[in-house]
């Protein structure tokens, strides 16, 4: 997706802050952090919404939460807690349409989310 903004980090064309990559996923710093750890991770992948998965998707799907507990461990988050979060459509305010786990931690988060 030649307009996506996350699919230009992918390619390169947009360098991010990447905390951790491999062959299914990108992982960075979000440019507006909302605790002091957010790392999103995304699959290299173009899915827009949570909406567009399909049965193919599962290894993918997978793949972001086995980073997560990668990069959790490798910030110090692991054992305190942190919290993974998708957005999906307008309601939940998602912006980027393409998928994109958020690792939050570092500070309690509290709940219900907003
Ligand atoms: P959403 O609201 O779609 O769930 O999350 C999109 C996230 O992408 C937001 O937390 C936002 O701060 C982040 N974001 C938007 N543009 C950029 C960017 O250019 N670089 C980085 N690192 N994060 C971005
Ligand atoms: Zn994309």
């Amino acid at each position: 997706m030649s307009d996506c903004l996350f699919c230009k980090m992918i390619s390169g064309d947009i360098q991010p802050d990447t905390v951790y990559e491999d062959e299914h996923v990108l992982a960075f710093r979000d440019i507006n952090p909302q605790a002091p750890t957010h790392i999103l991770i995304i699959p290299k992948e173009h899915i827009s919404t949570l909406n567009d998965l399909d049965p193919g998707h599962a290894n993918i799907m997978g793949q972001l939460y086995l980073a997560a507990r990668k990069i959790a461990e490798d910030e110090g988050i692991a054992g305190p807690g942190y919290r993974t979060v998708t957005n999906c459509n307008a309601d939940a305010g998602q912006t980027v349409f393409h998928i994109h786990m958020h690792l939050l931690g570092g500070r309690n988060m509290g709940w219900p989310p907003g």
